[in-house]
């Protein structure tokens, strides 16, 4: 396995993340009365020198997409402090908090359903905090995350542009990053993805300065990921 980024790691087009809670997969029986490691995802658990790795899925996860579509940089660290718009049951956001071992990963979502399921997988994953709000509405979550090192979101809105620039206008500290997973069928479904996603780069460029693009397809239907910096 090789090491690409800050606890990422590939073997062939396979990507991991280094388990930050190995002490969770407590061992359960299968029928065939093997030991199993117990799994929030369905996820594959590899081990060797003596660590997990859980197998991270590009069919799944945008972020994962992007790594496997050639993302160059990650700028998520080990102790980032993470605003997550969009967190669904949690399955990117586990892969993150794996990342982000020493840091925080605020995960909001306006579904009580979903965040049902993000509180079992916080309750695992204790650098993860579910919220249950309207990313629409920043200021109801203000206080309590404060400045972030970077905002990643993946909504699937038609605004979900307005939505990107206002928590990270709110939220990003100087020098940090948005990261931002865009639906283009979300925005208009007639119109080709491909005029969105330019169109998308020149809003975002107005507030912040585009340092990767780069689009999801095929292992993300008509989906592009942009990394912006904030000065
Ligand atoms: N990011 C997740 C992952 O990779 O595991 C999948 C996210 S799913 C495509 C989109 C999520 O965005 C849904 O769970 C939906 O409830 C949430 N969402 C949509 N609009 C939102 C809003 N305005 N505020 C908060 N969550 C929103």
């Amino acid at each position: 396995m090789k090491q690409i980024f800050q606890s990422v790691f590939a073997e062939g087009r396979k990507l991991y993340t280094l388990n930050s809670t190995p002490q969770q997969n407590l061992f359960s029986r299968d029928s065939e009365q093997k030991a199993l490691p117990k799994r929030l995802f369905d996820e594959e658990i590899v081990v060797a020198d003596g660590k997990e790795y859980r197998s991270w899925n590009p069919l799944r996860s945008k972020l994962a997409a992007a790594i496997v579509k050639g993302l160059p940089e990650l700028q998520i660290k080990s102790d980032s402090k993470i605003l997550y718009l969009g967190a669904a049951h949690g399955y990117t956001p586990s892969f993150i908090s794996d990342i982000a071992s020493e840091g925080v990963v605020f995960a909001v979502d306006f579904a009580p359903r979903v965040v049902r399921d993000l509180v079992f997988v916080a309750e695992k994953r204790k650098n993860i905090i579910p919220l249950l709000a309207d990313a629409n509405h920043p200021e109801a979550y203000y206080n309590l995350v404060g400045a972030v090192d970077i905002v990643y979101q993946d909504v699937a809105q038609k605004n979900q542009l307005e939505i990107f620039t206002k928590n990270c206008s709110m939220f990003l500290k100087p020098g940090g990053f948005g990261m931002l997973a865009l639906k283009a069928r979300s925005i208009d479904v007639l119109q080709q993805p491909q005029g969105i996603f330019l169109a998308a780069k020149r809003e975002l460029e107005k507030k912040l300065t585009v340092i990767d693009y780069r689009l999801l397809s095929p292992l993300q239907k008509d989906h592009a990921f942009f990394v912006c910096w904030k000065n």
